[in-house]
């Protein structure tokens, strides 16, 4: 069985027609990248996979359960669908080290000792286990995201949702926040990333996905997407960005 299936979603924002149709399914330990041009859908779509955003009309079925439904315990999906925006989103008021364990102490009332615990070794796994008593505004934009990154992988999560995380780094940081990507990808983690990082793509991405005004336009291995993509849309937009 599929991870997750997109089963002819939809979205409208009043009257306007966002997701039109999307069918995709998702395997265990696959890593899809998802691009298209600015406006096309990607946030949307990827937001509806923990219901920061609802869908119109389809299904989204996460582990045989449709995660659509009213009585969804979203608490409960989004400890097990973690997500990572452009903009960190870490709390200001909290040092690092808390900004890591708090979802686990207060969600899943883990102790806090035991949650410390796992969130040390979590910042040691991104790489700045020495911040963690510092506040996210004494850290460099690269560290903040890796911060981000290990306080969505403490809740221990089936699927990290990516949505273009290096777009806000200045160019000499983008590579640490990749890497970080690069061994969660390796170690078998699901991962939905949108970006347009496209050596990333190469390197780790299982399947990449094209996305042009709500619909997705073209897909396949990235050897295909980048040596033979089928559509002009695609052809136009590797054209601006390779
Ligand atoms: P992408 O991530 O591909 O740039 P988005 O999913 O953010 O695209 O947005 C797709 C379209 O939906 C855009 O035209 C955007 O302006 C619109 N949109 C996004 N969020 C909202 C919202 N909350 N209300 C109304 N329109 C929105
Ligand atoms: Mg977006």
């Amino acid at each position: 069985m599929a991870l997750i299936e997109f089963k002819d979603v939809h979205k409208w924002f009043g009257d306007f027609h966002v997701i039109k149709g999307v069918n995709e399914t998702v395997e265990r330990g696959e890593v899809l990248v998802i691009c298209g041009p600015s406006g096309s859908g990607k946030s949307t779509l990827i937001r509806c996979v923990n219901r920061l955003e609802d869908i119109g009309k389809g299904e989204i079925i996460f582990e045989g359960r449709d995660i659509a439904r009213r009585d969804v315990d979203l608490n409960k999906l989004r400890s097990e669908i973690g997500i990572v925006f452009q903009q960190f989103n870490l709390y200001p008021h909290l040092s690092v080290l808390k900004n890591v364990t708090l979802a686990p102490i207060k969600v899943k009332k883990q102790p806090a000792q035991e949650a410390e615990k796992l969130g040390l070794e979590l910042l040691d796994r991104v790489g700045i286990r020495n911040q963690a008593h510092k506040y996210p505004v004494e850290l460099s934009g690269g560290q903040q995201q890796r911060v981000a990154i290990a306080r969505a992988l403490a809740m221990r999560p089936t699927v990290m949702l990516f949505d273009e995380p290096t777009s806000a780094l200045d160019p000499e940081m983008i590579n640490e926040v990749l890497n970080v990507m690069k061994d969660l990808a390796r170690e078998g983690m699901t991962m939905l990333c949108v970006t347009h990082e496209m050596g990333f793509a190469r390197e780790v991405a299982d399947r990449v996905i094209f996305m042009d005004e709500g619909s997705v336009v073209e897909e396949g291995t990235p050897e295909h997407f980048f040596t033979n993509p089928q559509h002009e849309r695609t052809k136009a937009f590797l054209r601006e960005i390779l």
